[in-house]
């Protein structure tokens, strides 16, 4: 079993959402935390005055570029000394039938969920490989593993990670490394909150559950993969109310 405590996790997008819900997780498990944001500034400062100015910080990075990813991992190495835990969160979407979709909307989405994992990791490889340890998590979507109207830039890009994330995991298992993948259903944050009541309904009654989820059970799964998830490697989670079962 891992500790979290002194560990320092990387969290990307972590001003708002998901990634927010993660980072707080992380920082009340005892990690110092890099908050990552693109735009959040306000909401990353939030989450560290909540943390303590001494465990956590907050760095802004659009990790859609890979020189600024690599920043990211720079200065978090600078802050604190190393990094061991890597949460890749930061994602948007651009909904649009193929038939409207830009190139550049493609490229966007693709950019920004997919290739950002890839800078990231990069970046804070060889960190990882001296240390001969790390955990290395993925915020993918059941989109990308059921597919959806409207979203073939966001499914390409999240089934993207997933093979990433097989293919990191087989590459660092040796240096201790697991690399795994959580796949998230509808979650109540920003990205769902646009969606309009009478959709929301009938989203829920999609879900076996009933209901939508909360971004603390997305915590809840990374915090496990941090903290028990030592044999666990090249693995997708599957945090969904049974919306997708594979
Ligand atoms: P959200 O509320 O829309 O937040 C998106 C986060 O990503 C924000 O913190 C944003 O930072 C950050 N971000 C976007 N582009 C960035 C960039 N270029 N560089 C750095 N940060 C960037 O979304 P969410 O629901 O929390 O989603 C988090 C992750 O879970 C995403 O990867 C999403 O695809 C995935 N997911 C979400 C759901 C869901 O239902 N909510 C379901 C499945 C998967 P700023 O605010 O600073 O710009």
């Amino acid at each position: 079993m891992s500790n979290i405590e002194g560990s320092v996790a990387v969290v990307t997008g972590a001003g708002r959402g998901l990634g927010r819900a993660i980072a707080e997780e992380l920082g009340r498990g005892g990690a110092k935390v890099v908050v990552n944001y693109a735009n959040s500034k306000g909401p990353a400062e939030e989450v560290v005055q909540g943390l303590g100015e001494d465990n956590a910080v907050a760095i802004q990075a659009d990790v859609s570029d890979a020189g600024q990813a690599a920043g990211l991992i720079e200065q978090s190495v600078e802050k604190f000394g190393q990094v061991d835990i890597l949460v890749n969160n930061a994602g948007i979407t651009i909904d649009k039938t193929m038939k409207k979709l830009s190139p550049e909307e493609w490229n966007q989405v693709v950019q920004t969920n997919l290739n950002s994992c890839y800078y990231t990791v990069k970046a804070a490889l060889e960190g990882f490989i001296e240390q001969k340890s790390g955990k290395i998590i993925n915020i993918s979507s059941f989109v990308g593993q059921a597919g959806n109207f409207g979203q073939t830039n966001y499914a390409a890009a999240k089934a993207g990670i997933i093979g990433f994330t097989k293919a990191s995991a087989l590459e660092l298992a040796r240096y201790n490394v697991c690399v795994n993948a959580i796949c998230p259903g509808f979650m109540e944050t920003d990205m769902f909150s646009a969606v309009p009541d009478e959709v929301r309904e009938k989203i829920k009654a999609r879900i076996p559950l009933g209901r939508i989820g909360n971004p603390q059970e997305i915590a809840r799964a990374v915090r496990y993969l941090v903290e028990d998830g030592d044999y666990v490697t090249g693995q997708t989670l599957n945090v969904n109310g049974g919306i997708f079962m594979q």
